[in-house]
Order: structure tokens, then C-alpha cells, then sequence
């Protein structure tokens, strides 16, 4: 552990030796790195804020040098982001969102994307509301970024989109690039979208299955991804019905997270949704229990709600186990505050770094390929 103390200090002490041209000062004494993860074995990310975009790239690659020359750092990975400065409200244009985007119970024919936004896509799903599903996205798309990945978010929830209030992005509106596509936000060094950022939430949309369909794969489509996101995970809306199977096989995904609490009655709706994702072309890449047990002031376990039901499911389903998520108040608190907790330093840090490699561990051993580029086109 201390290897890994001084191993920190050493690599705080290289990101000084790079001066922020804007302060004069080293770029840790002028705020511009964040989301900084040393792990034991040498691998190191870091994200190094910017608000000149592409421009400050060469400022990234002598981060990334003077870090990669510390002894025991073994592997780099600096991510440049930039924090939008717009003011809340100075683009309060309702013209935010492409037309295409609009609800429309047909989809229109917009032209497919180019290319697959991301290397990976990974969507998170759950049978039933309430289980911690956007939790468990949000916090892995976190977990990713802090590993030094290039993370995405794409908040497909649309019957309670919750990425705005638990990235801390509310307010917040994309702009159009000028080829028209939305530019997505980016919060705790994740690139986001979510149809939260472009539908009030005061005006309510009551959504049908082919228009939720049609607004989340043009979502897709008409968002500026970065061109080198790693892994973009998505946010679906709850339950594992036609709507969710039919949005699952409309997007190229690398295959599906199954999210349940330990409870009889939600394991009887993963197996039913295990059973209907498993008839679509879409992986099954695992499962994750979540409220699986709160620890007492004692250090003992309460499993308020059954003992390792969802390892058991899995299990009979002989699909991957990927984790299980104790019930933590940093995850709550840090949802309810927009700073998610796996972007801090408690135990929630920790076990999304695991989940994340566990997710990354199935993909790579999923039986599938990934889908083909232009899925929906
Ligand atoms: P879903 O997306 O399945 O509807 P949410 O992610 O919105 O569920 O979670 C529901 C509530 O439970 C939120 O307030 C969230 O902060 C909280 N929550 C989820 N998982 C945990 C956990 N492991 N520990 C503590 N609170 C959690």
C-alpha cells in the first residue's frame, strides 16, 4: 500500500513539472488535472481539464510523458476534457435538439451514423424500476473514465431520465456543432448524453414503444461523439419487456448488464429477462446484485434483502456473476448531489473500479462479436 503512497506523490509531483501556460503555475497547483487513479501495478489515469479543446493536446502529451518517466508507473493514460463554461441559461435555445430528436411515433430516416460511437457498447438493464440500475451505469461510466478509458454515457432512460441530477449536469444544455449534431456534455471525465438534457421536465412525454426506439438510436446518431470513446455504456429504461428487447437489438451493443437487488420476487424477473434477451442477437454479459447487504456499525452484514439470490440466479442461468454492490450512503448521497461516488475515495471507488473490469472481462469473452457498424441505419 505505502509503494502505492509514494507512488502517488511521485506521479503528483511529475504533473508540477508541466507548467499550465495559463498560470505559470504546475498543471495540480492550477487545477487542471482531476479524476488522478494510481493503481499497485503502475497503471495510471488521469484527466487534464481544458477549455481549448483539441489545442491543448500537446499540453496532454507532456502530462502524459512526464508521468510515464516515474519510476513504477508501467502504463499512462491522460484524457483531455473540457468543462463547458456556459453559463446556465445562455443556451436555453429550445432549437437545442436536432427536430429528428423530437418524439415521433415513426422514425424518419435520418441518415445512419458513420461509424460505431464507441469501441464497446455495453447497455445496463434492469427488470423492474428502483433497483439501482442508473446508479450502477452512471457509476461505471465513472469507474471507466478514472481507469484511464475514454467513457461514454448515454441516458436511454427515458421514462425517468436521472443522468443530469446524478452527473451534476442539470442546467446544462448541448450545443449544435455545426453539422448539427449535439454536442454532448462532459462531467467527471465522461462524455454524456441524455434525453433529460433536451426534453423539459416539466412537459412530460408519455412514450410508446416504437417512438422510444426511434429517439434513442437518433440520439445515437445525432450526438458528436468524440471519435475514440472506449466504451459508452447506456442507461436503458427499466423492465425487460418488447420495448427494452427491441431497443437492445436496434442499437450495436457488445451485449447487456443485468442489474437486480437479491430479493425472490425481482430474480423471478431476471430470469424471464434473461430468458427473453438470450432469443435476440444481444449477450447477456452478466449480472450485478446491488443493495446485495449494508454493513453494521459492528462490521457485520445485514442482508436486508436475502443472501446471494442474485449469484444463485446466475448461476442457474449460467450467465457471469459480475459483482455484488453492498448498500452504501456514499452512492445515495453522491447521486442525490451529482458527484458520483465512484469518482471519490470510499469503498463505492473501489468496488466500480472491480465491476468495470469485470464488465470489460466479459466483453472480451462474450461469445457474440460486436454488432456491425451501421446497425440502424
Ligand atoms: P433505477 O435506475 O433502477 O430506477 P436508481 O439508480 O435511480 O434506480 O436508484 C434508486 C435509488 O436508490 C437512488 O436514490 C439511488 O441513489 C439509491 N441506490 C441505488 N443503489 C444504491 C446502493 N448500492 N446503496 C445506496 N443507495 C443506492
Amino acid at each position: 500500500m505505502s509503494g502505492s503512497v509514494d507512488l502517488t506523490s511521485r506521479v503528483r509531483a511529475a504533473l508540477d513539472t508541466v507548467s499550465d501556460p495559463a498560470t505559470g503555475k504546475g498543471l495540480l497547483a492550477s487545477g487542471r488535472i482531476s479524476g488522478l487513479v494510481v493503481r499497485e501495478d503502475g497503471r495510471i489515469g488521469f484527466v487534464l481539464e481544458t477549455s481549448a479543446g483539441a489545442a491543448d493536446e500537446p499540453l496532454r502529451q507532456a502530462a502524459e510523458a512526464a508521468v510515464a518517466a516515474v519510476p513504477g508507473a508501467s502504463a499512462v493514460t491522460a484524457v483531455l476534457t473540457a468543462h463547458s463554461d456556459t453559463p446556465p441559461g445562455a443556451s436555453q435555445r429550445p432549437s437545442a435538439a436536432p427536430s429528428s430528436i423530437q418524439p415521433s411515433g415513426s422514425p424518419r430516416g435520418v441518415p445512419a451514423p458513420p461509424r460505431r460511437p464507441a469501441r464497446h457498447i455495453v447497455a445496463v438493464a434492469s427488470a423492474k424500476g428502483g433497483v439501482g440500475k442508473s446508479t450502477v451505469a452512471v457509476n461505471l461510466a465513472v469507474a471507466a473514465a478514472r481507469a484511464g478509458l475514454r467513457a461514454g454515457l448515454l441516458d436511454a432512460d427515458v421514462f425517468g431520465p436521472s443522468l443530469p441530477t446524478m452527473m451534476g449536469t442539470v442546467g446544462r444544455k448541448p450545443e449544435l456543432t455545426p453539422a448539427k449534431k449535439l454536442e454532448p456534455l462532459t462531467a467527471h471525465g465522461v462524455t454524456t448524453m441524455s434525453l433529460g438534457y433536451l426534453v423539459s421536465p416539466d412537459n412530460p412525454v408519455v412514450w410508446r414503444g416504437p417512438m422510444v426506439v426511434s429517439a434513442v438510436t437518433q440520439m445515437i446518431s445525432d450526438t458528436a461523439w468524440p471519435e475514440d470513446l472506449d466504451i459508452l455504456y447506456i442507461d436503458t429504461p427499466p423492465g425487460t419487456g418488447e420495448v427494452q428487447l427491441t431497443l437492445v437489438q436496434h442499437l450495436p451493443l457488445d451485449g447487456v448488464i443485468i442489474v437486480s437487488t437479491p430479493q425472490e420476487v425481482a430474480l423471478a424477473d431476471v430470469r424471464r429477462g434473461v430468458g427473453m434477451f438470450r432469443k435476440t442477437a444481444v449477450p447477456v454479459l452478466g449480472v450485478i446484485e446491488n443493495m446485495a447487504w449494508y454493513e453494521l456499525p459492528d462490521g457485520t452484514r445485514d442482508h436486508v434483502f436475502g443472501e446471494g439470490g442474485a449469484q444463485r440466479t446466475a448461476n442457474e442461468l449460467s450467465t457471469p456473476f459480475l459483482g455484488a454492490l453492498p448498500i452504501l450512503s456514499e452512492l445515495r448521497k453522491g447521486g442525490d448531489a451529482g458527484a458520483p461516488a465512484a469518482g471519490g475515495d470510499g469503498v463505492a471507488s473501489t468496488a466500480f473500479a472491480l465491476l468495470n473490469d469485470a464488465v470489460l472481462d466479459a466483453v472480451a469473452s462474450a461469445p457474440g462479436k460486436p454488432a456491425p457498424v451501421l446497425l440502424f441505419e
